[in-house]
């Protein structure tokens, strides 16, 4: 196991463009593994290489397995996506409101407008395509990951921010 220090917005890396994964070898394969070990000790819910300093198009997301979690998502609760290239191709007209936090930006929260169903396609962890539908929770994580890969972060969007902790209340969304 492998923990992949997560670089802040002082880095110019997160402000970056990140390059297609074009080779799904052994060190792909590598960061992969150690991109969700980085997720799961954050902990977070999702990862994107340019947070680990790595200017690829490759994001990690994975639900909560909680109880709580599995009530509200189900089968999505606990299960690991890879996608690399991940591409938006549908989006649902319907936005909504939710709360985010980034693992790059820690101690804030704030809300943002995302689309309430995408459709992404990719490649898996071995290059071949896949295709994912999310909503809600999920569409909202996966959103937020690319917006990474494009250098962009929640808090260019985001309505409000605020430290959850100074407003002494839960901020509900988990950090990705
Ligand atoms: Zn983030």
């Amino acid at each position: 196991m492998a923990l992949l220090p997560i670089i802040q917005p002082d880095n110019p890396t997160l402000r970056q463009k990140a390059v297609r994964v074009s080779s799904f070898g052994p060190e792909l394969q590598k960061l992969i593994d150690d991109m969700v070990d980085t997720m799961t000790a954050a902990p977070g819910v999702g990862l994107a290489a340019p947070q680990v300093n790595v200017s690829q198009r490759l994001i990690v997301v994975r639900l909560s397995d909680d109880e709580e979690s599995k009530k509200e998502h189900g089968e999505e609760a606990g299960k690991l996506y890879v996608v690399a290239n991940p591409k938006i191709i549908k989006a649902s007209r319907d936005l909504v409101e939710g709360v985010e936090g980034c693992l790059s930006i820690p101690g804030w929260v704030g809300t943002v407008m995302r689309h309430e169903e995408v459709v992404i396609t990719g490649q898996d962890r071995h290059g071949k395509d896949i295709r994912i539908k999310a909503r809600d929770w999920l569409a909202r994580v996966f959103q937020h990951e690319i917006d990474h890969l494009d250098g962009r972060l929640y808090t260019d969007i985001a309505e409000e921010m605020w430290r959850p902790d100074e407003r002494d209340e839960d901020g509900e969304g988990d950090p990705t």
